[in-house]
């Protein structure tokens, strides 16, 4: 195994406490770092004002107790938010973002063009005038938010899960009306920051790659590889949550909870170590795990 200078990492939001279904997503993402001799880092999402240190507090404890180790502190982005500022600073004085005054509601009934993407900004707020801007500023009586002036087009990545992965690039927002940095500005910063190289997280964050990867080129830092895992869903087929049962780690066990993640991987196992040697990225189950609370 030679080892790399990289490092992977979880990336927990506190806004809930974690079920079996990120605990699997965590577990994984060791798996993919400890396994190619990459640091694991772990840092709490917290700029968004839904999240609480209660519950990042609850989300470490969980983590430790199914045994997983990182390395060096725990990284806070709600410490960091001088960070986010330098780099919008920075895309302000190149004039890549621009002033925002739409709400959701305008996004969803703005005209677009026939076969622009779904869910892509549709460039409302793209050419206003600085005449035009203030009279949107005064109707909204709210901040704007800043978006990327992007080339409107799509991104490729690599993904080890899903192979090359082409997705849209729009003017996605990088600073929120509110203030807080957004998400996908503030995790390309971080990792960039702390030279994560390997991005494993759920696959319901597939579609934000291209537009991480594209600001990560465009600010000059190297991209990740990146491995969007299956999510574990309910019998419906709808994403686990609370009302699906037991689904924490308090309520379903340590070892229980871990011993149902390998197996449910494919590689029963009853501790860490024992997975670690057993993992093989290429034979990773493609398919969301079904997850049914034991009576
Ligand atoms: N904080 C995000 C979440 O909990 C994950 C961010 C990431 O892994 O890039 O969904
Ligand atoms: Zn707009």
């Amino acid at each position: 195994m030679s080892r790399s200078p990289g490092a992977g990492r979880f990336a927990p939001s506190p806004s809930a406490d974690l079920h079996i279904g990120n605990l699997r997503t965590a577990v994984l993402a060791w798996l993919f770092a400890r396994s190619t001799g990459r640091r694991f880092l772990l840092r709490v999402e917290d700029l968004d004002d839904r999240t609480a240190a209660e519950i990042a507090d609850r989300q470490l404890r969980d983590l430790a107790a199914i045994g997983l180790t990182w390395d060096g502190p725990v990284q806070w982005q709600s410490q960091q938010r001088p960070r986010y500022a330098a780099v919008v600073d920075h895309l302000v004085d190149r004039d890549l973002v621009y002033e925002c005054y739409c709400s959701r509601r305008d996004i969803a009934a703005a005209p677009r063009a026939p076969h622009a993407p779904q869910g892509a900004y549709p460039g409302t707020c793209r050419e206003l005038t600085a005449a035009q801007r203030q009279r949107r500023r005064t109707e909204t009586g709210r901040p704007p938010a800043l978006r990327l002036r992007t080339d409107g087009t799509d991104y490729r990545v690599t993904d080890l899960v899903h192979g090359s992965y082409r997705g849209i690039v729009d003017d996605f927002v990088v600073f929120r009306g509110d203030g807080v940095p957004a998400y996908n500005l503030a995790v390309v910063v971080d990792d960039a920051a702390h030279g994560v190289d390997q991005v494993v997280r759920g696959d319901d964050l597939l579609s934000s790659s291209p537009r991480q990867a594209y600001l990560a080129r465009l600010l000059g830092y190297p991209e990740p590889v990146y491995a969007h895992v299956p999510l574990v869903l309910n019998a419906d087929g709808a994403r686990l949550a609370k009302r699906d049962g037991a689904v924490t780690l308090p309520e379903i066990g340590a070892q229980s909870a871990f011993e149902q993640i390998s197996a449910s991987l494919g590689w029963p196992a009853s501790s860490l170590a024992e997975l670690l040697d057993r993992f093989d990225p290429a034979q990773l189950p493609r398919r969301p795990w079904i997850w049914r609370a034991t009576p």
